[in-house]
């Protein structure tokens, strides 16, 4: 295998913090500080990503030896790997938080693909970097497997993500308190590999404006659009900086996200952490903390106990805080325009975006073609009782919408309450909240879906293709990533990768897996980890 080509242009384009040592301190008038990872003492690949692998040119063989080991563990370079961590800033819970950076997150080159792409590697837990602040820059296991499953998971669902290439057990502990509760305890350390295109953030343009530091907002700009949008620099736009292709970039960065909220709304994913530090200059799922996955459909869950009082990032309030945090870039980009016009075209495509997408998601999960919006037409009104009835009594979404493709619509007119009813009984947390009340209720609605699929005159089995084509049977369910969980932690990876097999393909039948599309057990209702998430991680 002919040794890597790794790409050094992040750190030659961009202005570097001079100053060598790692402590902690305010890093001004540059993008990033070189900085190496701190050793560990004894890793061990626990799982590794066989696609990511393939598309670098490595295998998964090759990263548990060295020197590919060592340098995802932190414990050693490959040649031509200029390591460093990024000075960003952000808004964490609405509040401005000034500077915060990669405080254990250390890029350790972009590498050139055998098709000539690049893809940047970054490591997180790799040890101390000038952005550390109080902390330790490592990761524990239990987040570690968290961020490397739900990464792969989520490029499986196609929805916008960073990727991971490996998870490494440091043989190292390190000391968190998991729920700050004032218990801490000592936990195996871990090491993901991330992979994208960039790892660049708002709050990587929040923070230099935030500083009035225009020469650095300028270069960043500069450097992204035309190192990651170069499609924006055709024709006559020459220049990153024309004010006609700032505003495109903008357009498009609003685009992306808002896209990415609605493929976020339609697997029922919750991230948890929508600060702008977290939130993607590519549009993609940066950062998994406390994420989680909606099980009993409920707008106002949020899986982050740190969230629990203000619920800003509950599921149902994603796709506010999306533009709440695009407004904060767009203001963060004021000094690089003359006026603001083009800020307010660029911010105007938030909306159009979400008309045009989020009908179009609902319709496809529905297994419709189209979905009229107007208010107070049928379908609006179909909508609306569907998302009363999801709430109604604890019903499990991504069940439901699986079942739901199952409802015969020939005869649905003429059927009984129950029959019609049985196909969704697996959805429900609690079969005897269905009374007859309810089960009127249910099979009103679903007589009135069958005489909409019928109008439109898609038969069953299309619709059902149509429908399992968008809404997943598998996905990482927090009490599935636990059980991975328990056995990372005594060193055994295997229900990581069985479980990582298993969501290569959600929406494939799978026969033989269900026991990775059941709903929650009740164990698991209360267990931390599975329904409570702390930022510690
Ligand atoms: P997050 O909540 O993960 O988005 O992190 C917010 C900020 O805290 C970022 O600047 C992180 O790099 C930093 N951070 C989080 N955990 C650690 C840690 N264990 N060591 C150093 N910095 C950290
Ligand atoms: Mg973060």
């Amino acid at each position: 295998m002919t040794s890597p080509r790794f790409d050094r242009s992040f750190v030659d384009a961009l202005p570097a913090d001079l100053n060598p040592s790692n402590a902690p301190r305010q890093v001004q008038r540059a993008a990033y500080s070189l900085v190496a990872p701190t050793p560990v003492s004894s890793p061990s690949l626990v799982a590794a990503s066989a696609e990511i692998a393939a598309l670098l040119g490595l295998s998964t063989a090759t990263l548990a030896e060295r020197p590919w080991l060592d340098a995802l563990s932190g414990n050693g370079l490959l040649p031509g790997m200029v390591p460093y961590a990024s000075c960003y800033g952000g808004h964490q819970f609405g509040h401005w938080a000034g500077q915060l950076g990669d405080g254990r997150a250390i890029t350790l080159g972009a590498l050139i693909a055998p098709d000539g792409a690049r893809h940047e590697l970054q490591l997180k837990g790799a040890g101390p970097t000038p952005y550390s602040r109080s902390a330790d820059g490592r990761a524990v296991m239990r987040s570690s497997v968290r961020e490397f499953l739900c990464s792969e998971a989520m490029a499986h669902l196609g929805v916008p993500t960073t990727r991971a290439l490996s998870l490494v057990g440091t043989g190292d502990a390190v000391v968190r308190d998991v729920m700050y509760s004032g218990h801490p305890r000592p936990e195996p350390g871990a090491i993901v590999c991330r992979v994208a295109p960039t790892f660049l953030r708002f709050g990587h343009f929040e923070l230099p404006s935030s500083r009035k530091d225009l020469s650095l907002l300028r270069a960043l700009a500069d450097y992204t659009i035309t190192a990651h949008f170069p499609q924006l620099l055709t024709g006559t736009r020459a220049s990153a900086l024309d004010e006609d292709v700032l505003e495109a970039w903008l357009a498009e960065i609003v685009r992306r996200t808002a896209q990415l909220v609605v493929h976020w709304k339609r697997v029922g994913f919750v991230h948890g952490v929508m600060n702008t530090d977290n939130m993607s200059i590519l549009g993609l799922t940066i950062d998994y903390g406390p994420y989680g996955w909606l099980e009993g459909f409920d707008l106002d869950w949020t899986p982050n106990t740190t969230d629990a009082q203000g619920r800003r990032y509950r599921y149902g309030n994603q796709v506010a805080v999306a533009w709440w945090n695009l407004v904060s870039l767009a203001q963060a980009l004021v000094p690089l325009f003359a006026t603001t016009a083009p800020l307010e075209r660029a911010l105007d495509v938030f909306r159009a975006t979400l008309e045009q997408l989020e009908p179009a998601m609902l319709a496809s999960k529905l297994g419709l073609e189209t979905l009229e919006q107007t208010p107070g037409s049928a379908d609006a009104a179909l909508v609306e009782e569907l998302f009363a009835l999801l709430s109604a009594t604890e019903t499990d979404m991504t069940i439901f919408f699986r079942r739901l493709a199952e409802v015969r619509t020939a005869g649905a007119a003429e059927a009984d309450d129950a029959t019609l009813c049985a196909p969704l009984l697996d959805a429900y947390y609690a079969p005897e909240d269905l009374d007859e009340a309810l089960r009127a209720r249910t099979a009103r609605w679903l007589r009135a879906y069958a005489a909409r699929c019928e109008r439109e005159g898609t038969p069953d089995g299309p619709r059902r293709a149509r429908m399992n084509a968008v809404n997943p049977k598998f996905v990482l369910r927090n009490y599935l990533a636990q059980l991975a969980i328990d056995g990372a932690e005594a060193g055994d990876g295997r229900e990581v990768e069985a479980l990582l097999e298993v969501l290569r393909r959600p929406y494939d039948e799978q026969p033989g897996q269900e026991r990775y599309a059941e709903k929650r057990p009740e164990w698991a209702r209360h267990r931390v980890g599975c329904s409570m998430l702390s930022c510690s991680s």
